[in-house]
């Protein structure tokens, strides 16, 4: 292709919220036989809900709820937020005595004081409420600090994870007190983009940190075939090298902190216009418009200008 014909690309992607940053990455792309896609907020819309929320060990809901969002006060994860607005919700609406939620005065300082707190990247976070240890998290972190976990309250995980939910369990005083479920649904353009993939002879992937069994269900749901959960944040680039082994094009699609290192390795990177400031600098397209038919699009743009149809 001549340079006029990059540069004629290059302004048709703009024009579609596309924003390609450079030649070499606008040639690369029509050759990508692997799309891995980042699970929490490029296939899903990332705007987490707390669905279920169990107390355990008698104690109270509300007071459960306090503990959980007071512990994720200081984490930027998207999980952290959806527990915040569930509990702030529950704390200043479901109050009978208040059905209005006139109450409702953030500034008024509802949560528990939390000394100590840190984040346990791929597992959860900790911190210290009373003097006493709170864990919020995955199995692998109950696991860790040798939290017991009954056979009735991982049945009600499982059962979580199978219709494609994250389950979140807390642990206080080295006791469990209580799980959350957290809905994250699919982008509506998802599995429309999966298939159109397909058809063009382009593998999907799916990789996440989340677990293997909700990471199982929505991979079902969008119809990807492989999947890898459970990995670890710097183990998204090993993942995309691993796919590069022999010779293959790879892109990845993300939007986190966490995918940035695999949008480097990736041949192709392409970041969510929504996502992280530092996935974006990663990047070697920006999909502004925050539409997966776009990565349909990038790869497209690529084959027609270097005309070379597969
Ligand atoms: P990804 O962004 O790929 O889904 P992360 O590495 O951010 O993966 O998180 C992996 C898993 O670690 C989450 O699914 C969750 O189980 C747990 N986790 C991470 N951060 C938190 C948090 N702030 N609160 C509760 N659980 C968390
Ligand atoms: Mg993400």
């Amino acid at each position: 292709a001549t340079p006029t014909a990059v540069m004629v690309a290059t302004g048709v992607g703009a024009n579609n919220g596309v924003l390609i940053k450079g030649g070499d990455a606008l040639e690369r792309a029509q050759m990508v036989k692997y799309v891995i896609f980042d699970k929490t907020g490029t296939l899903t819309q990332g705007n987490a809900t707390v669905t279920t929320a169990k107390a355990f060990t008698g104690l109270e809901r509300g007071e459960f709820l306090k503990l959980v969002a007071s512990a994720e006060a200081s984490s930027e994860h998207p999980l952290a937020k959806a527990i915040l607005s569930y509990a702030r919700h529950f704390h200043f609406f479901d109050d009978s005595s208040d059905p209005t939620g006139t109450k409702n005065d953030v500034k008024s300082g509802w949560l528990f004081d939390v000394s100590d707190f840190s984040a346990l990247p791929g597992r959860g976070i900790q911190c210290f409420i009373d003097g006493k240890l709170i864990l919020v998290g995955n199995r692998k972190l109950m696991a860790e600090s040798g939290i017991d976990i009954s056979t009735a309250v991982e049945n009600f995980v499982v059962e979580l994870e199978e219709s494609a939910k994250t389950g979140i369990l807390v642990a206080y005083d080295d006791v469990l007190i209580g799980v959350l479920g957290i809905a994250d649904p699919l982008k509506r353009e998802a599995s429309v983009v999966i298939d159109g993939l397909q058809k063009m002879g382009v593998t999907p992937v799916m990789v996440t940190g989340d677990n293997w069994r909700t990471a199982r269900a929505v991979a079902k749901e969008v119809g990807i075939q492989d999947v890898r959960a459970e990995v670890m944040p710097a183990g998204k680039a090993d993942v995309v090298r691993s796919f590069q082994k022999d010779g293959s094009i790879v892109a990845m699609v993300g939007d986190g902190i966490n995918d940035s290192p695999a949008l480097a390795a990736a041949d192709v990177g392409m970041a969510i216009g929504a996502g992280t400031d530092i996935a974006i600098e990663a990047a070697d397209y920006v999909l502004m418009r925050n539409n997966l038919e776009d990565v349909i699009t990038a790869i497209d743009l690529s084959r027609k200008t270097f005309s070379r149809i597969r």
